[in-house]
């Protein structure tokens, strides 16, 4: 899937506005800054094509990208910004609980947390929405490259340790530096391997 053309199809700012839901479908998640841009970038290393802003202070979006017709990957809006404002985070909040809690099609999230400073309250409460919905999720530690590798495996089992009692998440998780390339390609292999089911 990963060797199609990578294409922008649609931006949706409500749910009304989400295209039909065709093909089996990937989501990426997590705070502003969490390198999610750079790992879509790795992934599909056609993103600077079609990357639309994602800063704080612009609009939010929910951006759909297809890859052939075999896979759509979607770009859900970062949380957590300190400085936004507060009616503005409550908006792309509720955009996206409300695609992961009911979107048709969605395969998978990947909830991107930063290696070096692990989980927060927004990731816990996006974990929880997802435990409810029953989407199926995986955690994808990101900027390997920033901490020691002894740091990397102390932060993975930290975290797979709390969240054993949960039934909607994917172990074990996936560590990735999109800086260095590592783990870049195991991650592309498991998310294509989804698409083909
Ligand atoms: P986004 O806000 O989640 O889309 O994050 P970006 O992809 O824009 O990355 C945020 C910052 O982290 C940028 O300064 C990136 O250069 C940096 N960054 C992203 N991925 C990595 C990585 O794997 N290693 C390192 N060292 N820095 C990274």
């Amino acid at each position: 899937a990963f060797r199609n053309k990578l294409e922008f199809f649609a931006a949706a700012k409500a749910s009304s506005s989400f295209p039909a839901p065709n093909l089996p479908e990937i989501a990426f998640a997590g705070r502003s800054n969490v390198g999610k841009s750079s790992l879509l970038n790795a992934l599909t290393r056609q993103w600077g094509v079609v990357r639309t802003s994602d800063k704080p202070g612009l609009t939010q979006t929910i951006n759909f990208f297809q890859l052939g017709k075999k896979l759509c990957l979607v770009d859900l809006p970062g949380y957590g910004f300190a400085y936004a404002k507060e009616e503005v985070k409550e908006a792309w909040e509720e955009l996206v609980k409300e695609y992961v809690s009911t979107r048709v099609g969605l395969k998978r999230v990947c909830l991107l947390i930063d290696t070096k400073w692990g989980m927060k309250a927004r990731d816990y409460e996006l974990i929880e929405l997802m435990e409810r919905s029953k989407t199926k999720y995986q955690i994808v530690l990101t900027k390997t490259d920033t901490v020691f590798p002894i740091d990397v495996a102390r932060r993975a089992t930290q975290i797979e340790e709390s969240l054993l009692q949960n039934k909607s998440v994917v172990q074990p998780l996936m560590m990735v530096s999109s800086k260095s390339g590592a783990g870049i390609r195991s991650l592309r292999t498991v998310l294509a391997n989804i698409a083909r089911f």
